[in-house]
């Protein structure tokens, strides 16, 4: 095995995704070598409903790689439009969403890392992790040992190198399952709206993307998520969606699917490492919010690494910053799963909510920079974080 080994400041970041990414811009803009792995080669698909909120756009501008900067399509999107059987109940959202495929996204992210001459891109190489503890790291990425200062976990909800660290998640009995696919429209074109049809076992999510295409992606039991791998079963569920919608929908990609989608917090840091995206803590995708926190917890744990001298403190620091910065979205995206997902809650959706409330909530927390007091109450009342997982292992 060759070993590799530098002198000064490297980190290495385990996943080359959205978290892991924008880490090494952050980095690398820092003055920081940095090695980022990935088992993939990029361009790749990624299951996902491809709704990007304004949040997540705040980040890349942060990290000077605007949307309008990277070489990938997008399309600006006015909120959402909800369907329960005859009803339905549209939800603007003023703070700027937008539908991006994340083939382009990822790759475009990960071409602007690779401009940087300090970071070592190194892809379709599983890595593991020899050795970790605060200040040190050892990984294996195929034939190589890298050796650094400081470690990033951003692998993703499956993690296996949390896994290999002994920190595993429980997978609840009654789990939501996910996939996603890619459609284009054939005859008439899809208003500028996420349309989600909710439906027996869980929700159909529509999210337009550009030139007709048309990211479709599913959320619920199994009974929902089976028929997704079935072509015959699946060309009619989206013959009656075509009907719903009044447009007329053929396939591009067939759907990938995901295994379980629960929320769960695992840890943000271990023996030391950074654990940012959602290998650290996932949410229902229902409240899309997922590429967001991974691309605040990725530069918030790479300014961390840059600012903290002690390798203890910068973690401790990175952990406490984190759940100031998240707590909204963990409630926004409880509250969003009760009301989709909970019979009463789809109930009381078109009836009781009204579109004016809705917009207002979801505006606050999707919205940069905001600190008002609609986003304070949600993150009192749905923020705190299920104490069911150890945290020892931070500590
Ligand atoms: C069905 C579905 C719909 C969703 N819809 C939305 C949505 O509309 N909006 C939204 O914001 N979020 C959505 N999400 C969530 C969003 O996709 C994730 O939150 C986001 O991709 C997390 O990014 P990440 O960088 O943390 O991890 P990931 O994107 O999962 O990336 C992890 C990376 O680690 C790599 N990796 C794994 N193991 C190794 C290893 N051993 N060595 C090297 N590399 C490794 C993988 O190849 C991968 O590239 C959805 C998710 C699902 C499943």
């Amino acid at each position: 095995m060759k070993r590799v080994s530098h002198k000064g400041g490297r980190v290495i970041i385990i996943g080359a995704s959205l978290a892991g990414s924008i880490a090494a811009v952050e980095l690398a803009q820092a003055g920081a070598l940095v090695t980022l792995i990935d088992k993939e080669n990029f361009p790749r698909r990624k299951p996902c409903g491809e709704g990007l909120s304004a949040r997540g756009q705040a980040e890349l501008d942060a990290a000077g790689c605007s949307l309008r900067d990277l070489p990938c399509s997008y399309r600006p999107l006015e909120g959402y439009r909800i369907f329960h059987g005859s009803r339905s109940l549209d939800i603007p959202d003023r703070a700027g969403l937008v539908g991006v495929p994340r083939k382009e996204l990822d790759a475009a992210l990960l071409s602007r890392v690779a401009r940087f001459s300090t970071v070592d891109v190194i892809l379709g190489t599983k890595a593991s992790v020899l050795e970790v503890r605060p200040g040190r790291c050892r990984v294996r990425a195929g034939d190589h040992e890298f050796v650094g200062d400081a470690l990033i976990v951003a692998d993703g909800a499956t993690s296996p190198t949390l896994r290999s660290l002994g920190q595993t998640a429980p997978v609840p009995r009654n789990a939501r399952l996910g996939t996603s696919s890619v459609w284009r429209s054939v005859s008439g074109e899809l208003m500028s709206k996420v349309h989600t049809v909710l439906v027996p076992g869980g929700e159909i999510y529509l999210t337009p993307l550009t030139n007709g295409l048309v990211n479709v992606s599913a959320l619920g039991r199994l009974s929902l998520i089976q028929p997704f791998a079935q072509e015959r079963a699946l060309r009619v569920r989206m013959d009656a969606l075509s009907e719903m919608i009044g447009v007329s929908l053929e396939p591009v990609s067939p759907p990938l699917s995901c295994g379980s989608i629960h929320a769960t917090y695992r840890c943000s840091h271990i023996n030391g490492a950074f654990v940012v995206g959602d290998a650290c803590e996932t949410f229902d995708p229902c409240a899309g919010f997922g590429m967001a926190h991974a691309l605040i917890t990725g530069r918030l744990a790479a300014q961390c690494v840059v600012t903290e001298i002690d390798p203890s403190r910068a973690v401790h620091t990175y952990a406490v910053e984190r759940e100031r910065r998240i707590r909204d979205v963990r409630g926004f995206a409880r509250i969003t799963s009760a009301t989709m997902t909970s019979g009463v809650g789809r109930l009381s959706l078109p009836f009781l909510v009204s579109s004016g409330l809705a917009a207002r909530v979801s505006e606050s927390i999707h919205a940069a920079d905001r600190g008002d007091v609609i986003r304070s109450f949600v993150s009192l009342i749905g923020g705190r974080r299920s104490r069911s997982l150890p945290e020892v292992l931070e500590n």
